[in-house]
């Protein structure tokens, strides 16, 4: 068992495909096993995506992702971390795979609808900035 941080972005929330996203989900046979709804401050954006603070597009990034409300979840299921990131495609719309949530629903390279942990390493700083023990089920 895996677990993986999962972010539905402010376009998707905005746009109404929240449920749409839950479904492909559940539909892969991952499991919900937290979640909530907030809207980050540009400093917790900042603090999420530290690993790009380098980045061109970090600036771009964290004031998209504090713009609007998110809806996060952890997800837990065998080989959660890949089968979430192959539900999700590629970053680049332009470059994602057909059927993939990003070619369905991503706006461009930066809002492009949803977030996954690429590795258990970004998973375990990923799911306790946003998730305490007693809110994962
Ligand atoms: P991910 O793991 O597929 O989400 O991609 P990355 O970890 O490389 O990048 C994090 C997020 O930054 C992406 O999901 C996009 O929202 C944004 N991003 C990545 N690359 C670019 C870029 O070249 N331009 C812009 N504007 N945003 C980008």
């Amino acid at each position: 068992m895996e677990r993986t941080l999962a972010i539905i972005k402010p376009d998707a929330v905005e746009r109404g495909f929240t449920g749409k996203i839950f479904d492909r989900i559940e539909g892969k046979g991952l499991k919900i096993i937290a979640i909530k709804m907030i809207h980050l401050t540009k400093k917790e954006a900042e603090g999420f995506y530290k690993v790009h603070a380098q980045r061109p597009f970090f600036p771009g990034l964290t004031t998209y992702m504090s713009s609007g409300t998110v809806v996060i979840a952890v997800l837990e299921g065998k080989d959660a971390i890949k089968k979430w990131r192959d539900l999700m495609g590629a970053t680049n719309p332009k470059d994602a795979a057909a059927g993939t949530i990003r070619k369905d629903f991503a706006v461009d390279i930066e809002k492009n609808s949803v977030h996954g942990s690429d590795s258990p390493e970004s998973a375990s700083y990923e799911i306790p900035y946003f998730f305490s023990g007693i809110e994962i089920f």
